[in-house]
């Protein structure tokens, strides 16, 4: 076994604690939970699940740190610590894929490609813009004609706590970490108790960087009654930021009522693709296939909803559900893997209940809708098919809620306004992709979708500089490039009278 397999090993064998301070920490209640290989179901790991007491110890050490040397650093300073953190990633990359994998059951070959990259490079990006960010100064008359000047000073909002989901654990913790701190905040995080373990870990690769104990810390656990409420509900947090579904963000806003703390919030999404006749429909079935069944479907920006023009409703139809029925579901490790399993067997469970509601609102099958069989090894696993569905009614609760899995529904338009007007007939507005080589018609289509993103042509395709979020349920608030940046600061404004 070379010594990156080892670490690997390893890091998915040891007790998963919480992080507070810049030591790690065992539960102070003792409780634990255990967090579970979704391809097999076999344990991982267990987990300390923290106790209020803990939760309460972060936020203090938190609370500390915003003024110790961190507090007094340079954005320059800070930015280099941010650097080394993320050569860090990079330098554990094998430690990190493998805890990645083991925890959700994604492929490798997805993993090493987008999760831990863009966990790095979230750190990267966010260290250089913080340099470039500009504040406002404004002169102004003054009744005894001497003037003021009123300059802007943009300052760290203090304790950000970081809620975060389980469908890209790294990448989605660090989107949120990666500006908090280049802001000089300090931060805890809350990931999901499906995937505590890459973030837990990120606390070693932040001790090694110099980060100042106290700067980032982790309590792990689960959400009402436990880490997550306890942490959004503490008095010491200034500020929330949240991924993960509409209710769950509900909630959570609610809480941040109190002390009118803000909160960013990117939640759930019900998303369409629009094919036209006149897309390149190599382009268009390779792009679709990708945002419905990448990540076994569990990617908030992907598709569920597609509608095709009815001229090419039947080519499309057979040749997704073609393309889609060649996948090889297995292994991780497998370079031949196109897909894992779901995160766990409560998710696959909510997955072919939607499964069964299809049948029951009258969809036909055109591929998949059980569970698949695998070897022996894997039969415990949260394995479920590639789905592709046609012929439900546009109200079917399966055309309607987030489902989270490997499947679509595909309904033929024959209008560019009737596909439009399906397009939004939904409670959410996280994103869409419209597949046409009419460039005219690109651009007519997209600003009309009421979505955060909306890609032409492609999917998933992420500059980091630019705004992200959701319309309707879909989130409140926009992250990416300046606007993280302006979630993660305050402006105070200075007045100077001459
Ligand atoms: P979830 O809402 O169940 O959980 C998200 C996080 O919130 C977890 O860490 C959970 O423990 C915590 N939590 C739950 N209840 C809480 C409470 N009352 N107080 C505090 N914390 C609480 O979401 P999930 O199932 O982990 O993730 C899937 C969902 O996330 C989907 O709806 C998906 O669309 C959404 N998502 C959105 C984006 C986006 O950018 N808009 C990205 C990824 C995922």
């Amino acid at each position: 076994m070379t010594n990156p397999e080892r670490r690997a090993e390893e890091a998915v064998t040891l007790e998963v604690k919480n992080f507070i301070n810049g030591e790690y920490r065992t539960s102070s209640t003792g409780k634990l939970f255990d967090n579970i290989y979704p391809c097999t179901g076999e344990r991982n790991s267990t987990v300390h699940e923290a106790s209020q007491e803990d939760v309460h110890a972060a936020v203090q050490a938190a609370r500390d740190a915003l003024s110790g040397p961190w507090g007094r650093m340079t954005d320059a300073e800070r930015g280099e610590i941010l650097h080394k953190v993320a050569d860090g990633i990079d330098a554990r990359f094998e430690e990190f894929l493998a805890a990645e994998c083991r925890d959700t059951g994604k492929p490798y070959n997805i993993a090493s490609h987008i999760d831990i990259p863009r966990g790095a490079a979230n750190f990267r990006v966010f260290a250089d813009a913080v340099k470039n960010m500009s504040t406002e100064a404004f002169q102004m008359a003054t009744p005894d004609g001497k003037g003021a000047f009123n300059v802007a000073v943009r300052k760290p909002k203090g304790v950000i706590a970081v809620i975060s989901p389980w469908n890209l654990p790294l990448l989605l913790m660090t989107w949120k970490v990666g500006p908090a701190l280049a802001c000089g905040n300090t931060v805890v995080v809350k990931p999901s108790e499906e995937t505590p373990t890459t973030t837990t870990l990120l606390g070693e690769v932040m001790n090694e960087a110099g980060v100042p104990p106290g700067v980032f810390n982790v309590v792990n656990g689960f959400g009402p009654d436990s880490a997550g409420a306890f942490l959004t509900e503490h008095p010491g947090v200034d500020a929330i930021t949240f991924t993960g579904e509409t209710r769950t963000g509900e909630i959570i806003t609610q809480t941040a009522a109190k002390g009118l703390r803000d909160v960013s919030m990117e939640c759930g999404g019900k998303n369409p693709a629009l094919v036209f006749a006149d897309c390149d429909m190599d382009k268009a079935i390779e792009g679709t296939l990708r945002s419905v069944f990448a990540n076994c479907g569990q990617v908030c920006l992907g598709t569920e909803r597609v509608y095709v023009e009815r001229s090419i409703f039947e080519e499309f139809v057979q040749r997704l559900a073609e393309a889609a029925g060649n996948y090889k579901l297995g292994l991780p490790e497998d370079k031949s893997t196109d897909m894992g399993p779901l995160v766990s067997h409560e998710h696959q469970q909510k997955v072919l209940s939607y499964y069964r509601l299809a049948e029951e609102e009258g969809a036909s099958i055109v591929l998949g809708g059980g569970v698949p069989d695998m070897p022996e090894a894997l039969a415990g696993g949260a394995w479920v098919e590639p789905t592709i569905w046609t012929g439900l009614a546009d109200d079917a609760r399966v055309v309607k809620e987030e489902i989270f899995g490997p499947c679509c529904h595909i309904r033929p338009f024959d209008t560019e306004e009737e596909a439009i007007a399906l397009a939004n007939d939904t409670p959410y507005g996280l994103a869409a992709a419209v597949w046409t080589e009419n460039m005219s018609r690109a651009l007519r289509v997209s600003p009309q979708i009421d979505c955060g993103i909306c890609w032409v042509n492609s999917w998933f395709l992420r500059d980091l500089r630019t705004a992200f979020g959701g319309a309707k349920e879909s989130g409140m608030g926009r992250e990416g490039g300046e606007h993280s940046l302006e979630f993660y600061t305050e402006l105070q404004n200075v007045c100077i009278k001459i």
